[in-house]
């Protein structure tokens, strides 16, 4: 139960066990197409999409490669630790963060954004992580910085690594230009695939005037996906595997998929106000997809998180950057649903009780179920 990678189901890894074949075959060529319309369910998207052989943080390197040049100014709101690596890969290519600095597990409101742009006369884009991992906070109101975009003529980049297919992100109605998943979070997929749209209106931005990086340049890859292939070698096992995940995703319904996200989200939030153990982000930011929460006075990280994993079977992740030792996190995400979630919950209350704290795991069950049984 970390965030990334999650539980992958046998059919995605039985999917990767078939033998290699060219990249440049026709075999290829048709995995190539099923996985681009696949992708494009899943982003909502009409637009040009590409599976790239990296994890995440390549997805974020190519659309900031892609579009920034030296002297860009990027509207970033900056919450948290993904958020801050997005900020510095906008300055490893020379462009300038103009950052909105927001509280650790908190997220930007759509009026946070308008104001900056409002100061700043001389931007190109605002980048967002929408799922902020580090800390379980969700920035709500992306639509409406859609729309603050398109009115200002702004690139709209939006990081949804560890949401896409857990939250709402229409690509498309919403007006993101550049928008970036990974294989490994709620698509239950193995790690090692990105996976990144690109609107018409990105596309005038890229590859003027600059030479970004080379493995990731999208006019490459564009040239490449007109003949249904990639300029480079795919990791064709993950390909394979992200093609059933993308097949299992139609099959559940995208809607589906989200509902159940969103209902395994509100049993955890609902156990832990039963256990009074605190939640991090305030309710209006809380995430469908990474629950944090603050580790109880006298409770020691590594022992609480160790004990849950080798006496209880569930294994959950800790804070990182200055949270690094305040919380857990719980990844809530591809594979879950109520049996996922009252383990956890288990772990949770009876490593809790282990430790000598006083923890109502009844009621936190309770709380589960009662969720469960009123969403069926
Ligand atoms: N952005 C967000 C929001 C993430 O959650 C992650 C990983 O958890 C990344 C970027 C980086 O992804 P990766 O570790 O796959 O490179």
């Amino acid at each position: 139960m970390i965030p990334g990678p999650t539980n992958v189901p046998a059919r995605i890894i039985n999917a990767m066990q078939k033998p290699m074949i060219s990249h440049r075959s026709a075999e290829y060529h048709e995995l190539h197409r099923s996985i681009t319309e696949g992708a494009r369910y899943a982003f909502q998207t009409k637009g040009d999409i590409f599976a790239l052989t990296c994890s995440g943080t390549g997805g974020v390197e190519c659309a900031v490669s892609n579009v920034i040049s030296p002297g860009d100014r990027v509207i970033i709101p900056v919450n948290g630790v993904f958020s801050q690596r997005f900020e510095e890969n906008i300055e490893r290519f020379g462009g300038v963060p103009v950052e909105v600095p927001i509280e650790w597990g908190k997220a930007a409101t759509p009026d946070q954004i308008k104001e900056a742009v409002k100061q700043e006369k001389n931007v190109k884009a605002i980048a967002v992580v929408y799922n902020e991992t580090s800390t379980g906070a969700t920035m709500r109101g992306l639509d409406e910085v859609g729309r603050i975009a398109e009115e200002r003529g702004l690139l709209f980049m939006v990081d949804a690594i560890s949401i896409l297919c857990g939250d709402y992100l229409p690509v498309d109605s919403w007006k993101v230009d550049i928008c970036i998943a990974g294989s490994q979070k709620c698509l239950a997929c193995p790690p090692g695939v990105a996976l990144i749209s690109v609107s018409g209106k990105a596309w005038e931005a890229i590859g003027k005037d600059r030479r970004g990086s080379y493995y990731f340049d999208l006019l490459k890859a564009r040239e490449s996906h007109a003949k249904d292939e990639t300029p480079f070698t795919p990791s064709i096992p993950v390909f394979y595997a992200l093609d059933e995940a993308l097949k299992m995703l139609r099959e559940e319904g995208l809607e589906n998929r989200i509902k159940r996200h969103k209902v395994c989200a509100e049993a955890f939030y609902n156990a832990l106000q039963e256990m009074e153990l605190q939640v991090l982000p305030d309710k209006q930011f809380r995430s469908n997809t990474v629950i944090a929460i603050n580790i109880p006075r006298g409770i020691e990280d590594k022992a609480w998180r160790d004990l849950m994993r080798e006496k209880y079977g569930v294994m959950v992740a800790g804070g990182m950057g200055k949270l690094k030792g305040s919380i857990i996190r719980i990844g809530s995400m591809g594979v879950v649903s109520r049996v996922e979630v009252t383990a956890t919950i288990k772990a949770l209350g009876k490593s809790l009780t282990d430790l000598g704290q006083k923890v109502n795991l009844k009621a936190g069950l309770a709380a589960v179920e009662k969720v469960f049984t009123s969403s069926s």
